[in-house]
Protein backbone atom coordinates (compact mmCIF):
# COMPACT_ATOMS: atom_id res chain seq x y z
CA UNK A 1 0.00 0.00 0.00
CA UNK A 2 1.14 3.90 -0.78
CA UNK A 3 2.66 5.48 2.09
CA UNK A 4 -0.10 8.03 2.13
CA UNK A 5 -2.84 5.72 1.84
CA UNK A 6 -1.47 4.42 5.15
CA UNK A 7 -1.07 7.74 7.10
CA UNK A 8 -4.65 8.25 5.50
CA UNK A 9 -6.08 5.62 6.90
CA UNK A 10 -4.36 5.74 10.62
CA UNK A 11 -5.91 9.87 10.40
CA UNK A 12 -8.93 8.33 9.60
CA UNK A 13 -8.92 5.50 12.34
CA UNK A 14 -7.83 8.26 14.74
CA UNK A 15 -10.31 10.39 14.33
CA UNK A 16 -13.21 7.98 14.33
CA UNK A 17 -11.68 6.69 17.86
CA UNK A 18 -11.67 10.50 18.66
CA UNK A 19 -15.26 11.13 17.98
CA UNK A 20 -17.22 7.97 18.69
CA UNK A 21 -15.53 7.16 22.42
CA UNK A 22 -14.15 3.98 21.06
CA UNK A 23 -12.82 1.72 23.42
CA UNK A 24 -9.07 3.53 24.16
CA UNK A 25 -7.26 0.55 26.06
CA UNK A 26 -8.14 -3.29 27.12
CA UNK A 27 -10.54 -3.62 29.77
CA UNK A 28 -8.99 -3.93 33.35
CA UNK A 29 -9.72 -4.11 36.87
CA UNK A 30 -10.63 -0.93 39.16
CA UNK A 31 -14.00 1.38 38.87
CA UNK A 32 -15.62 2.24 36.00
CA UNK A 33 -14.73 5.66 35.93
CA UNK A 34 -11.48 7.74 36.16
CA UNK A 35 -10.94 11.65 36.53
CA UNK A 36 -9.51 13.92 34.18
CA UNK A 37 -8.15 16.43 35.59
CA UNK A 38 -7.73 20.40 34.57
CA UNK A 39 -4.46 19.42 32.90
CA UNK A 40 -5.24 16.36 31.34
CA UNK A 41 -3.59 14.21 33.98
CA UNK A 42 -6.20 10.91 34.73
CA UNK A 43 -6.48 9.98 38.34
CA UNK A 44 -8.47 7.05 39.87
CA UNK A 45 -11.97 8.52 41.84
CA UNK A 46 -12.12 8.50 45.58
CA UNK A 47 -14.88 6.59 47.57
CA UNK A 48 -17.04 9.71 47.55
CA UNK A 49 -16.92 10.06 44.03
CA UNK A 50 -17.86 6.64 43.36
CA UNK A 51 -20.76 7.54 45.38
CA UNK A 52 -21.76 10.27 43.58
CA UNK A 53 -21.28 8.42 40.31
CA UNK A 54 -23.50 5.13 41.06
CA UNK A 55 -26.31 7.42 42.44
CA UNK A 56 -29.28 7.83 40.55
CA UNK A 57 -30.31 10.34 39.08
CA UNK A 58 -33.33 12.02 37.20
CA UNK A 59 -32.62 13.19 33.25
CA UNK A 60 -33.39 16.87 34.19
CA UNK A 61 -30.99 16.96 37.50
CA UNK A 62 -28.44 19.51 37.08
CA UNK A 63 -26.52 17.81 39.47
CA UNK A 64 -25.89 14.72 37.71
CA UNK A 65 -22.34 13.98 36.95
CA UNK A 66 -20.43 15.37 33.67
CA UNK A 67 -19.11 12.35 32.10
CA UNK A 68 -16.98 13.10 29.16
CA UNK A 69 -17.81 10.94 26.14
CA UNK A 70 -13.69 10.82 25.29
CA UNK A 71 -10.72 11.75 26.41
CA UNK A 72 -10.52 14.98 23.94
CA UNK A 73 -13.87 16.15 24.71
CA UNK A 74 -13.97 20.05 26.51
CA UNK A 75 -16.65 21.50 28.60
CA UNK A 76 -17.99 24.49 27.00
CA UNK A 77 -15.37 26.89 28.93
CA UNK A 78 -13.16 24.54 26.53
CA UNK A 79 -11.45 22.43 29.93
CA UNK A 80 -10.78 19.42 29.65
CA UNK A 81 -11.46 18.04 33.49
CA UNK A 82 -14.23 15.66 33.92
CA UNK A 83 -15.22 11.67 34.64
CA UNK A 84 -14.28 9.30 31.84
CA UNK A 85 -15.00 5.69 31.66
CA UNK A 86 -11.38 4.09 32.03
CA UNK A 87 -11.78 2.24 29.13
CA UNK A 88 -11.98 5.43 27.37
CA UNK A 89 -8.68 6.89 28.82
CA UNK A 90 -5.85 6.09 25.99
CA UNK A 91 -3.64 3.50 26.41
CA UNK A 92 -0.17 5.98 26.51
CA UNK A 93 -2.13 8.18 29.71
CA UNK A 94 -1.50 6.78 33.31
CA UNK A 95 -4.22 6.63 35.73
CA UNK A 96 -2.97 7.44 38.97
CA UNK A 97 -3.62 6.09 41.54
CA UNK A 98 -3.30 8.66 43.90
CA UNK A 99 -7.26 9.49 44.73
CA UNK A 100 -6.21 12.32 47.48
CA UNK A 101 -6.95 15.25 44.79
CA UNK A 102 -3.57 16.34 44.05
CA UNK A 103 -4.87 18.91 41.77
CA UNK A 104 -1.94 19.45 40.12
CA UNK A 105 -3.72 21.52 37.69
CA UNK A 106 -4.45 24.13 41.06
CA UNK A 107 -0.87 24.29 42.00
CA UNK A 108 -0.30 27.82 41.71
CA UNK A 109 3.38 26.93 41.21
CA UNK A 110 3.02 26.24 37.93
CA UNK A 111 2.04 29.82 36.84
CA UNK A 112 3.87 31.79 38.47
CA UNK A 113 7.25 33.15 39.60
CA UNK A 114 7.31 33.34 43.12
CA UNK A 115 5.07 31.70 45.58
CA UNK A 116 7.14 32.38 49.25
CA UNK A 117 7.31 35.86 50.55
CA UNK A 118 8.80 36.36 54.19
CA UNK A 119 8.93 39.92 55.61
CA UNK A 120 12.64 39.93 56.63
CA UNK A 121 13.35 39.48 52.87
CA UNK A 122 10.94 40.84 50.75
CA UNK A 123 9.19 44.77 50.76
CA UNK A 124 6.27 45.77 50.83
CA UNK A 125 5.92 46.17 47.09
CA UNK A 126 8.72 43.90 45.59
CA UNK A 127 9.81 41.69 44.75
CA UNK A 128 6.31 41.01 42.90
CA UNK A 129 4.80 37.38 42.03
CA UNK A 130 4.25 37.58 38.71
CA UNK A 131 0.75 34.82 38.28
CA UNK A 132 -0.25 34.04 35.07
CA UNK A 133 -3.73 33.65 34.31
CA UNK A 134 -4.24 29.76 33.68
CA UNK A 135 -6.82 30.99 30.75
CA UNK A 136 -4.94 33.38 29.05
CA UNK A 137 -1.63 33.89 30.20
CA UNK A 138 -2.04 37.20 31.41
CA UNK A 139 0.07 38.12 33.83
CA UNK A 140 -1.37 39.29 37.29
CA UNK A 141 1.40 40.73 40.05
CA UNK A 142 0.87 40.27 43.88
CA UNK A 143 3.25 41.66 45.98
CA UNK A 144 3.89 41.36 50.35
CA UNK A 145 1.37 44.37 50.76
CA UNK A 146 -2.06 42.63 48.53
CA UNK A 147 -1.12 39.42 50.13
CA UNK A 148 -1.08 41.29 54.04
CA UNK A 149 -3.99 43.12 53.87
CA UNK A 150 -6.15 39.82 52.18
CA UNK A 151 -4.81 37.31 55.38
CA UNK A 152 -7.10 35.99 56.92
CA UNK A 153 -9.96 37.68 55.62
CA UNK A 154 -13.14 36.73 54.11
CA UNK A 155 -13.23 39.87 51.81
CA UNK A 156 -13.43 38.74 48.20
CA UNK A 157 -12.75 41.38 45.08
CA UNK A 158 -15.49 38.69 43.20
CA UNK A 159 -19.38 39.05 42.33
CA UNK A 160 -21.27 36.75 44.92
CA UNK A 161 -22.15 34.32 41.70
CA UNK A 162 -18.28 33.98 41.36
CA UNK A 163 -17.19 34.09 44.73
CA UNK A 164 -19.97 31.14 45.63
CA UNK A 165 -18.60 29.31 42.48
CA UNK A 166 -15.29 29.62 43.44
CA UNK A 167 -16.06 28.69 46.84
CA UNK A 168 -17.60 25.40 45.95
CA UNK A 169 -14.47 24.38 44.27
CA UNK A 170 -12.39 24.89 47.03
CA UNK A 171 -13.78 22.80 49.11
CA UNK A 172 -12.30 19.91 46.72
CA UNK A 173 -8.66 21.00 47.92
CA UNK A 174 -7.70 18.65 50.69
CA UNK A 175 -6.38 21.38 53.63
CA UNK A 176 -7.87 25.04 52.43
CA UNK A 177 -5.15 27.40 53.56
CA UNK A 178 -5.99 30.14 56.02
CA UNK A 179 -6.65 32.83 53.45
CA UNK A 180 -7.14 33.88 49.96
CA UNK A 181 -6.81 36.71 47.18
CA UNK A 182 -9.16 37.32 44.54
CA UNK A 183 -9.28 39.59 40.92
CA UNK A 184 -11.08 39.19 37.33
CA UNK A 185 -8.02 38.42 34.75
CA UNK A 186 -7.54 42.05 33.53
CA UNK A 187 -7.61 40.37 29.93
CA UNK A 188 -10.53 37.72 29.64
CA UNK A 189 -12.32 38.43 32.64
CA UNK A 190 -11.76 35.03 34.33
CA UNK A 191 -12.53 34.83 38.25
CA UNK A 192 -9.66 34.33 40.10
CA UNK A 193 -8.31 33.29 43.66
CA UNK A 194 -5.32 33.01 45.09
CA UNK A 195 -5.25 30.56 48.08
CA UNK A 196 -2.34 31.17 50.53
CA UNK A 197 -0.86 30.13 53.89
CA UNK A 198 -0.22 33.29 56.45
CA UNK A 199 2.41 31.93 58.12
CA UNK A 200 4.21 33.84 61.43
CA UNK A 201 5.32 33.66 65.07
CA UNK A 202 8.61 33.01 64.75
CA UNK A 203 11.48 33.79 68.01
CA UNK A 204 12.30 36.67 65.58
CA UNK A 205 8.77 38.05 64.80
CA UNK A 206 9.47 36.53 61.25
CA UNK A 207 6.06 36.09 59.34
CA UNK A 208 4.59 35.98 55.86
CA UNK A 209 2.76 33.99 52.83
CA UNK A 210 3.40 30.69 51.27
CA UNK A 211 0.99 31.00 47.46
CA UNK A 212 -0.18 27.44 47.55
CA UNK A 213 -3.69 26.90 44.99
CA UNK A 214 -5.40 29.15 41.96
CA UNK A 215 -8.61 28.46 41.43
CA UNK A 216 -10.70 30.08 37.98
CA UNK A 217 -14.26 30.23 36.66
CA UNK A 218 -15.22 31.52 33.39
CA UNK A 219 -17.47 34.49 33.15
CA UNK A 220 -20.04 33.99 30.47
ZN1 LIG B 1 -7.05 35.83 31.61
Amino acid sequence: MHPILILLLLFIIFRVLKTWGFPMRLPSAGFKYVYVEFDGTVREVDSEEQQYLLAEYHPNDGNRPYIKSNYWSRTPDQKIHGYLKRIRVPWWININTDTSLSFTAFDITKYCNKWYFNNEQDHQTYPVSDVACPNCQTKTSVNFKDLEKHQHSDFSNLKADDHNEIAQLAKRIPELPNSFLDYYCSNCQTATRIYYKSWGGGKHGEYGFLLQNILTVNVE
